[in-house]
């Protein structure tokens, strides 16, 4: 069907960015974190997006449910379980396919499964930095804007963006940057990074 060709679209560019991003997103995770964050991620996209023709048979529940199970067994670390193990569940809300009500329904099941599983709030310098305002401002746009989802979309993106520089300044709470009391100031967050180019990639497919 189109939403899972959509899909197969956004996870090619997702993969590529990734690995564009890979260094960069490592070089991050080396300054509050252990220096895998990059190469989790590279490592994970590269086993979705070998599932390609497998992905193209299913409904579109089914394939994003692959990736989320596909990213749990092969990102690893913290990251693995919260980004898979939040699409895995949130993968359910897909049944009836991609439309207004799905995509808001996927949307906060995502950001409710991930401060569920890794019980970080906003402010403890973590994807939820990026997750939280994005979902949120994706929400009002579409609810009480009435845009459509790729503008509302759009907008979700600008919230992230600031959410990745709202994580320089603070200190970590959760993950392995909360070892580092204080040397954690002045640096983004990893997660909330790649977050934030996941939902560029997700735009650019949109658009
Ligand atoms: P690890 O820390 O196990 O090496 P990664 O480097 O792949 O895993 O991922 C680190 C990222 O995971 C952090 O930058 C942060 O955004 C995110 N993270 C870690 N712990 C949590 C948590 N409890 N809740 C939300 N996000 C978290
Ligand atoms: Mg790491
Ligand atoms: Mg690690």
């Amino acid at each position: 069907a189109d939403d899972v060709e959509a899909l197969l679209d956004a996870l090619d560019r997702i993969g590529e960015r990734l690995h564009d991003e890979q260094a960069y997103l490592t070089e991050l995770d080396s300054r509050i974190g252990d220096a895998d964050h990059g190469n989790n991620l590279a490592r994970g996209i590269s086993a979705v997006t070998e599932k390609r023709d497998d992905l193209a048979g299913m409904a579109l529940n089914e394939a994003v449910k692959t990736v989320g199970t596909t990213l749990i067994s092969e990102v690893g670390g913290a990251a693995g379980p919260l980004y898979g193990g939040s699409i895995m569940s949130a993968a359910q809300e897909l049944d009836g396919g991609l439309d207004d009500e799905t995509a808001l329904a996927f949307a906060e099941a995502y950001r409710e499964k991930l401060t569920e599983r890794g019980g970080a709030r906003p402010g403890d310098k973590t994807m939820v930095d990026a997750v939280t305002p994005a979902v949120h401002t994706f929400q009002r746009a579409v609810e009480e804007d009435d845009l459509a989802l790729v503008d509302a979309l759009a907008k979700a993106v600008d919230a992230a963006r600031r959410g990745v520089a709202y994580t320089v300044p603070l200190r970590a709470s959760k993950g392995r940057a909360s070892y580092l009391g204080l040397r954690a100031v002045g640096h983004r967050d990893p997660g909330a990074t790649s977050t934030l180019f996941v939902l560029e990639e997700l735009l650019a497919t949109a658009e």
